[in-house]
């Protein structure tokens, strides 16, 4: 056994509804404008173009978080509500009648955005890092199981701030749907149990302040609850 100079980082997890043992994160994909009304609103054509993605830091998940604190070297932070998506198995070149296998169950996240740094790094052609992946950017529900859920393509996903509907949609309005978007990331990466997908947002993203209560969910998938402080 390696014996290291200082003590490793704890393994980043997810706890699972209705079950003790935790699911232990690998990596998190983060797929962008997947939902067409949001490619719009971002700007962009929302013909159905090749998925791309970025990536947050596993320990940037924030599983049960009731508090999101306002980052740091931004005045426009954004929430996006999006269907968390967990694997369980995973591997190279996977085909897409093949990838459902590969999930072990569901979730709903946040991809809180720094909208202002990531739009400078848009501009100048740079990473997304400083815009994305910073401390607590992802706060998350727990995951519920494939197995007592079944496969889900459709249902409501939504988010509340301060109790009025700031983002609507429905998971069946997603450009590249969930298996498709393990298959295309497999051709890149070597998937593996332990991969967290992010699946992209629908519209209505915007900023929020110090105070705000964000509240949103998929349609029996999970449901999250979180204070901007
Ligand atoms: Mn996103």
């Amino acid at each position: 056994m390696t014996d290291f100079i200082f003590p490793p980082a704890a393994t980043p997890s997810l706890p699972i509804g209705g079950e003790d043992r935790a699911f232990p994160v690998r990596r998190v994909y983060c797929v962008g404008r997947n939902y067409a009304a949001h490619a719009v609103e971002m700007g962009h054509d929302p013909d159905r173009e090749a998925p791309f993605f970025f990536q947050k830091n596993p320990n940037n998940l924030a599983p049960g978080a009731d508090l999101f604190p306002y980052p740091p070297m931004s005045e426009d932070v954004h929430h996006e509500i999006e269907l968390m998506v967990a694997l369980k198995s995973g591997g190279r070149d996977i085909p897409e009648d093949r990838a459902g296998e590969c999930v072990f169950g569901y979730g709903v996240a946040l991809d809180m955005t720094r909208r202002d740094l990531q739009g400078e790094m848009k501009i100048a052609g740079r990473p997304w890092e400083i815009g994305k992946a910073f401390e607590e950017s992802a706060p998350c529900s727990e995951l519920v199981p494939v197995s007592e859920t079944g496969w889900r393509d459709n249902g409501a996903i939504w988010l509340d701030v301060n109790g009025e509907r700031r983002q609507t949609g429905d998971l069946n309005q997603m450009i590249w749907k969930v298996p498709e978007m393990i298959a295309y990331l497999s051709q890149y990466f070597e998937l593996s149990a332990g991969d967290v997908i992010l699946t992209g947002t629908p519209s209505g993203v915007g900023p929020v302040s110090r105070g705000d209560l964000m509240e949103g969910g998929v349609e029996g998938l999970g449901q999250i609850s979180v204070r901007v402080v």
